[in-house]
């Protein structure tokens, strides 16, 4: 048995001994666990396997030990993946810290910024919202204007950030500021950790068409923020954010793909509630859309293969930056053909007409038009695409 393989088998041992049966079941949104200092686990079950991951590092295995990781490799973290996938174990924990700011501070912040957030994350203590978009400022980031003042010892912040998520539950938000208004427009932004709980920050949640609200606005009026909460240079926030963003993208682009909630997946549903003649499903429009888009799925299944094996030999290679786009668009491909296949079982938002997959496959439907906007829309991506991958020519002034 070779290392790895050695590894796989402690692994699925030590798992199978500590992941509680109710953790190895489908979970819902409500039963996921985000972390914060006002949150509360959903079960002592979710306590208890929280507790034991965290404690083996396995929050975040690649993390260094030094601030709560698992000090891992990314192959030997991607067997825990997938042998926590093969029991179907729960994830332990959510949060924009642990996919996002961890790995840019990892980075780019300082060994005193690293201490203080990262095993403050990693032990689900703190919970950290996005503060990237403006009003006037979505896929064109850069034009941001909330502004950071210098003020000797600290930064006065002034302004507002918007589509917010969750900002009302959040602890603390990393945030792009504009730290120099006479230079070119990404040469004058900053990367500021700002707490929550700051004098002048307030949050009015969003309502959306589906009665929830997810969102905030965030607003900042005469917010002073620790000069030790510049993370990276002064006006150089532009390359924090940029790194950020790949692994917001990366995340989203793999978003279904491993996902441990109960969802039916075209397959299955196409067995449930398709007709069927001489072992073919009967109609034929439904039969081929569904070949494509497992012939897609397998595709990108194998792209990502492809990209983490090139990564693992230090090549470099175009692949990641299209990976947001295809992973985003195909999940809109899979809910489109779901909704096709369920008919009018799929028209249910919610009441006991229907069953909660059935509802669940609407609901995520409405979910997966907003992940081609999120984290840069599909428009953006084919841009970055245009120019980045395939050399396009740029129209003047970009
Ligand atoms: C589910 C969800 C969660 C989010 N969470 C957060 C969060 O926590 N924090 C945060 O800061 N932001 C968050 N956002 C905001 C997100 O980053 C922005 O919505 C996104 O960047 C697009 O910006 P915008 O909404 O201002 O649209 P706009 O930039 O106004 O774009 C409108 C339309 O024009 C198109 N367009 C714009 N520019 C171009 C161009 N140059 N070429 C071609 N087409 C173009 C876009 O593709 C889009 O279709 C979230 C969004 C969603 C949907």
């Amino acid at each position: 048995m070779d290392d790895l393989e050695q590894f796989r088998s402690e692994v699925r041992q030590w798992l199978e001994a500590n992941c509680p049966e109710s953790q190895r079941q489908p979970i819902t949104a409500a039963e996921q666990f985000w972390g914060g200092r006002r949150a509360s686990f959903p079960s002592p079950d979710a306590q208890l396997w929280f507790e034991r991951m965290r404690d083996k590092g396995w929050i975040v295995p690649e993390w260094p030990t030094e601030y709560g990781g698992g000090g891992v490799s990314e192959r030997h973290g991607k067997i825990i993946k997938e042998e926590m996938k093969r029991i179907k174990a729960r994830t332990p924990l959510y949060g924009l810290g642990l996919w996002m700011l961890g790995p840019a501070l990892l980075e780019y912040g300082n060994e005193q910024q690293k201490q203080q957030h990262l095993r403050a994350i990693v032990n689900g203590e703190a919970r950290w919202a996005q503060g990237y978009s403006e009003p006037g400022a979505g896929s064109d980031l850069a034009s941001l204007q909330t502004a950071a003042e210098d003020k000797g010892d600290h930064f006065l912040v002034n302004g507002s950030k918007i589509w917010t998520t969750a900002a009302d539950k959040c602890d603390w938000i990393f945030c792009l500021v504009r730290t120099d208004t006479t230079v070119r427009k990404q040469e004058g932004i900053s990367f500021l950790l700002i707490d929550m709980d700051s004098p002048g920050i307030t949050t009015t949640p969003i309502a959306l068409i589906s009665g929830e609200s997810e969102f905030c606005q965030t607003f900042f009026d005469n917010v002073k923020v620790p000069k030790e909460n510049l993370v990276g240079e002064l006006n150089k926030g532009w390359s924090v954010a940029k790194a950020l963003l790949v692994h917001e993208r990366k995340l989203m682009s793999e978003m279904g793909s491993d996902s441990p909630r109960k969802v039916l997946t075209p397959n299955e549903a196409a067995l449930q509630y398709l007709e069927f003649e001489n072992g073919r499903i009967a109609d034929a429009r439904l039969r081929s859309d569904l070949v494509d888009y497992n012939m897609q799925m397998h595709a990108i299944g194998l792209t990502h293969f492809r990209t983490f094996e090139e990564r693992q030999a230090g090549v470099r290679s175009a692949a990641p930056l299209i990976m947001k786009y295809v992973g985003t668009e195909a999940e809109q491909t899979k809910s489109e053909l779901l909704l096709a296949i369920l008919g009018s079982r799929g028209l249910g938002w919610e009441g006991e007409g229907f069953s909660d997959e059935e509802i669940d496959t609407l609901r995520l439907w409405a979910m997966s038009k907003a992940m081609t906007i999120a984290g840069g829309s599909s428009e953006i991506q084919l841009n970055v695409i245009a120019k980045n991958v395939l050399g396009l020519p740029q129209p003047a002034g970009d």
